[in-house]
């Protein structure tokens, strides 16, 4: 088997069930498909209490530099309900020239494509001027805790070092080619409560209500807004997601309120100081004695999720201009360059070396039946060979 054909390359995988955690045997087609081109292949399972084990894969081919990394994840998410599919979701029947099956964009055919171009590279060229790495893992669409950032540490620790890493992600909101994303807003979670004391609807001078303080300071954490945006990224803005106090009876006067928030920030902040300026909101905010008129000014505590997401933006022009003029070779537009959207797993790549994300188009990700364009896998395995070419500097390319 060569793995040029994208169309057969993404069959394989998909007929794989890998919803996350389980591997599904994905792991392992990849592995036949890789070995033969001559990569070495691991495979290496991590662990955390309290979250399924997760399989993972690295595989290199080269030893010299520069060394361009392919990452992406074999998981996929559940199907949803399966009568409600035309085709079955792990069948990669095709009808209408499309493949359906989860996992057809997100993302098992941005991976079929990159393998598909690799093959040809290699056919046309020979081993790569230096090196190309596949990063992949079972745990995006999980927890993320077993995936993509302890592979990265697992990586370099053996002194793994790379120059630049595509992620084959779908980042194409309509067309093939719309768009390659360059980098991320980062993303912080957290929870305001405040709190009262308890007590009869009819006695509020006895009682201490924590509602309209926190709406209060839910209120100053969305307004004004954080700023206006840059040349780069959207403006930051915080959503309030809920407001929790748990209190079903009218005539009483509860004892807390929680307000929950997530906030998206540009590059005008770090994750450091856009909490800080959170809390500044809400102490300004507790502080105004309109509030609570001859009463002690509001008690409320913060808490944060786990591990924010940092923002990030990839500056390597000759990663960029290799794919998008990749991009324009094949379709004849150039794409935009992005910062749109929700985190993945680049946010723990650019720690290592410059990222970028490109695959198919992502209409149907998540849904019932995901499916993809028959064109759209040829098509995006053309751009990704005319960049491995220009990247590695192959000549007449
Ligand atoms: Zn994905």
């Amino acid at each position: 088997m060569t793995a040029t054909s994208p169309v057969q390359n993404l069959a394989t995988l998909i007929r794989c069930p890998s919803v996350t955690p389980a591997e599904g045997g994905a792991l392992t087609a990849l592995a036949a498909m890789l070995e033969p081109l001559g990569f070495t292949v691991e495979r290496m399972v991590m662990s955390e209490p309290g979250t399924p084990d997760v399989e993972n894969l690295y595989a290199r081919i080269g030893t010299d530099g520069p060394h361009l990394m392919f990452a992406g994840h074999t998981d996929v998410v559940p199907v949803g309900d399966e009568a409600a599919w035309t085709h079955g979701p792990f069948s990669a029947e095709i009808a209408g020239g499309e493949m359906y099956g989860r996992g057809a964009v997100d993302m098992k055919g941005g991976i079929a494509c990159f393998v598909a171009a690799v093959a040809r590279h290699i056919e046309k060229h020979g081993p790569p001027n230096g090196s190309i790495s596949f990063l992949i893992t079972g745990d995006e669409e999980g927890p993320s805790i077993n995936g993509t950032s302890k592979l990265l540490e697992w990586a370099a620790a053996r002194g793994e070092r790379w120059d630049a890493c595509l992620v084959g992600e779908p980042t194409n909101p309509d067309q093939l080619g719309d768009m390659i994303k360059i980098g991320r807003r980062g993303s912080v979670s957290g929870a305001v409560t405040v709190h009262g004391v308890q007590g009869h609807a009819a006695y509020p001078h006895l009682a201490d209500n924590p509602v309209r303080s926190v709406i209060a300071l839910a209120d100053a954490l969305m307004d004004p807004p954080f700023d206006a945006g840059t040349a780069d990224f959207q403006p930051s803005n915080l959503e309030v997601t809920t407001i929790d106090v748990g209190n079903r009876a009218v005539n009483v006067i509860p004892a807390r309120a929680t307000a929950s928030f997530n906030i998206r920030f540009n590059d005008t902040w770090t994750a450091e100081t856009v909490m800080a300026e959170i809390v500044r909101r809400l102490e300004v905010a507790a502080a105004d004695d309109r509030l609570r008129p001859g009463r002690a000014p509001v008690r409320y505590e913060i808490k944060w999720a786990e591990r924010p997401s940092h923002v990030f933006l990839t500056r390597d022009d000759r990663l960029i201009a290799s794919l998008s003029s990749a991009i324009e070779a094949a379709i004849g537009r150039v794409p935009q360059l992005s910062t749109t959207g929700g985190t993945s797993d680049a946010r723990f790549i650019k720690d290592y070396c410059p990222v970028v994300e490109f695959g198919l188009v992502g209409q149907t990700m998540h849904m019932v039946d995901e499916r993809v364009s028959v064109a759209d896998l040829e098509t995006l395995t053309m751009i990704y060979e005319t960049f491995l070419a220009r990247w590695f500097g192959n000549a007449g390319t």
